[in-house]
């Protein structure tokens, strides 16, 4: 199925980007480009895609959520992309996110803990022609060790502090966000530099809990 979406949701995304992201000053231009090019309208649900490009998150169905576009543009942004990267995504959800870091990185490993969100995501992304993403179903909290160390990793569920396993998959020089607490979280943005861990709280958002492994402490 080939998406060829309306003059109208062009112009959305458009608006999209400047109203909701641009002002809120998310600067990137690599990461302004994609968010204008990736279709969120196919990543929502079919009855809402007229509401596609609400300034909100939105329900995907089996009690998760569509980040609003701004913090996948401004979680995007602040882990600084280059188009040579190997990224690990936590929480592929409806794919929206996973999509946007497919046109910045090389390659994309994506993880998601609820089966029938990971294959529809899979659909829907392998019917865009992306060939850069690798997906599991699965508890992501332990990472993809066959696949590490990667150079950024995005969390979109919200542990209740931050899975060593992850930190443990990031190459030197490697970049990590993840909102970290129960019911509100803080961004945190971690990085490698010389075998030392850095860490820097950004802004406050609210996620939906992590489950799996993490959720029991264990990872
Ligand atoms: N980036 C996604 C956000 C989805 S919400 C989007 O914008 O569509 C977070 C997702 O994380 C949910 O789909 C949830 O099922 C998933 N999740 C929660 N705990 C997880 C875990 N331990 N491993 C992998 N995925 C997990």
């Amino acid at each position: 199925m080939i998406h060829e979406p309306s003059q109208e949701e062009r112009r959305e995304r458009e608006r999209m980007v400047k109203d909701q992201i641009g002002r809120r000053g998310v600067r990137d231009e690599r990461v302004l480009q994609a968010m204008r090019k990736v279709p969120r309208e196919l990543f929502v649900e079919r009855n809402d895609r007229a509401c596609a490009f609400h300034d909100g998150p939105l329900s995907i169905g089996h009690g998760q959520t569509i980040s609003q576009p701004y913090i996948v543009a401004y979680m995007t942004e602040m882990l600084a992309i280059g188009s040579a990267d190997r990224v690990l995504e936590i929480g592929t959800g409806s794919g929206y996110q996973t999509a946007v870091l497919a046109e910045l990185a090389a390659e994309v490993y994506t993880i998601e803990i609820v089966e029938e969100l990971s294959v529809r995501a899979q659909g829907l992304l392998r019917a865009q022609g992306y060939s850069n993403i690798h997906f599991r179903a699965g508890d992501g909290s332990l990472g993809w060790s066959e696949a590490a160390p990667f150079d950024a990793i995005m969390v979109t569920a919200a542990p209740d502090r931050t899975p060593e396993r992850l930190i443990d998959q990031l190459a030197e020089g490697g970049r990590m966000i993840v909102p970290v607490g129960s019911v509100e979280q803080n961004l945190e943005l971690l990085a490698r530099r010389g075998g030392a861990i850095e860490r820097r709280e950004l802004i406050g958002v609210r996620f939906v809990p992590m489950t799996g492994r993490a959720q029991k402490g264990e990872a």
